[in-house]
């Protein structure tokens, strides 16, 4: 069944058709079209932004009552459309429709009721002066809507992480213009629809749509104040140099390792295992890359992790039971065949799975990985469980540092001594004791280290991307 929406553009409060190509969405479980939408020309990217622009005009300006609102009303809207959009967002990237869900009303729809939250309890400062000995001075420090704000997205989760700047952004009184991923543009007109809804005055929330070259016009162009990017980290260097002095948040790849110290609760490690490897087929930034095991409890943990890998019901994502779909592209696909093949050429041993059909990947436990591997030092995106084993803790935290990703990491132990000194050496923006990479909390900052990107992100810690801040000093002397 085809996704119903329009294959347009939203500039300026109209659907306007696209001048350039068609770009076609095919089911990555089935191949069946789900739909299509037109790329956008540089000439209407151009009017995007100055829409964009007139709009920051007025709308930063209008209360901070008006916006928090609007924000309620399209949450109750997000919430009434969510598995309309869920439904999308599954055929269109082949996501379970449980991940779909999840990632519309546990985290979308939340960022409106969050944001009306936190704009309202946003405050600003008040400074002593100490330049000179009298009490004539008052510094204010506040923070002002940016401007127009690009927001960049990826396809993983197409609506959620998208969502935070625009939702935000909106919130604090920017504007913003949207560039979906290719892959899943359908449900960004879906959401565009919500918030138009909703009442974001138009042209305060825009939508192109094209390949990358859409995104680079964005980051390049002189009337965006501030770039908020989400994807690979080959395309955030290229998005880092693009966008010059602009405000920016890069939230980039990962290579996250899961670490199992001696004294750890197996059975509790290979859950999270399951959740870190095979969540949304391992297609996650903060994924389980890596499996780092002390020797002496490898053999009961991997036992537990093939148990539990055996249960997983892969297969149709619009099937309510699907523990795990297919692949969203073919790149990836191969990426994962060839980290798997690297692997095995350097010694590893496939444990289970290894194969494909189609774009549907078997969930893989590949034991013996080292560190000259592939599979160990670049992201995979792919549902596998890559095994490595240590004989003490400083060797775990040297493998576990030794990659140029610093997203996530877990550690697992009974030893508060051993949790809280992995925590501090591992030099991820994120790690979780005794819980799964794929932990997010939606109050938490979330972000990378090293190549993992740069600022943070979710909740009120993406304010200050989208805010200028400002000092403002009075002198009341007579
Ligand atoms: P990509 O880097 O391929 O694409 C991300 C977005 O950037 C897409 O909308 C893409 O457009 C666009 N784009 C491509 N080239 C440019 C350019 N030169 N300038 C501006 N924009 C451009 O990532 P994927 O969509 O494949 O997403 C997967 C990656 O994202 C993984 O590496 C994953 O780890 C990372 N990711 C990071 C997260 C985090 O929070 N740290 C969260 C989720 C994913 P188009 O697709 O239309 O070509």
């Amino acid at each position: 069944m085809a996704v119903t929406t329009t294959r347009d553009a939203f500039i300026g409060g109209e659907w306007i058709a696209g001048d350039g190509e068609t770009i076609e969405v095919r089911s990555p479980w089935s191949g069946e079209t789900v739909g299509s939408v037109t790329a956008s020309s540089p000439s209407q990217v151009d009017s995007a932004v100055a829409a964009a622009a007139e709009s920051f005009k007025t709308w930063r300006k209008t209360s901070v009552l008006e916006r928090v609102e609007i924000c309620r009303r399209a949450f109750t809207i997000c919430m009434d459309r969510a598995e309309e959009i869920a439904q999308s967002i599954t055929r269109e990237t082949g996501k379970t429709i449980r991940e779909s869900r999840e990632e519309m009303i546990e985290f979308t729809a939340d960022h409106f009721r969050r944001a009306s939250e936190d704009v309202l309890r946003h405050a600003g400062k008040v400074l002593p002066s100490t330049q000179e000995r009298s009490n004539d001075k008052r510094i204010v420090v506040v923070q002002e809507p940016i401007g127009v704000v690009a927001a960049i997205s990826p396809w993983n989760f197409p609506v959620d992480i998208a969502g935070i700047p625009i939702v935000y952004g909106l919130a604090v009184g920017c504007s913003v213009v949207w560039k979906p991923s290719e892959h899943a543009p359908l449900c960004a007109n879906l959401f565009a629809e919500v918030l138009d809804d909703a009442g974001f005055p138009a042209g305060t929330v825009n939508v192109v749509h094209g390949r990358g070259e859409v995104g680079s016009q964005l980051v390049t162009h002189r009337d965006v104040a501030s770039v908020v990017f989400t994807g690979s980290t080959a395309t955030g260097e290229r998005v880092a140099r693009d966008a010059g002095l602009k405000n920016r948040v890069l939230e980039l790849g990962g290579n996250g390792p899961q670490i199992v110290l001696a004294d750890a609760d197996v059975e509790k490690a290979a859950d999270a295992a399951i959740t870190g490897c095979f969540y949304l087929a391992g297609q996650c930034c903060t994924a389980a890359e890596r499996i780092l095991v002390h020797e002496s409890v490898k053999d009961p943990f991997l036992a537990a992790l093939v148990e539990r890998t055996k249960a997983l019901r892969v297969g149709d994502p619009l099937d309510e039971a699907t523990d795990m779909g297919p692949m969203c592209t073919s790149e990836v696909l191969q990426r994962t065949q060839e980290h798997l093949a690297d692997a095995v050429a350097k010694g590893a041993t496939i444990v289970l799975g290894g194969g494909h059909e189609g774009q549907l990947h078997e969930p893989t436990i590949v034991d013996g990985v080292t560190q000259e591997m592939r599979i160990a030092q670049e992201e995979t995106f792919g549902p596998v469980a890559p095994i490595m084993t240590f004989r003490t803790l400083d060797e775990a935290l040297e493998i576990a540092n030794a990659t140029e990703y610093g997203l996530t990491a877990s550690v697992f132990t009974r030893s508060l001594h051993d949790a809280w000194h992995a925590a501090e050496e591992l030099r991820h923006g994120t790690v979780h004791v005794n819980e799964t990479t794929n932990y997010w909390d939606q109050l938490a900052p979330f972000g990378g280290a090293k190549s993992s990107g740069a600022g943070r992100e979710l909740a009120g810690w993406i304010i200050d991307a989208l805010t200028e801040t400002k000092q403002i000093t009075f002198d009341l002397a007579p």
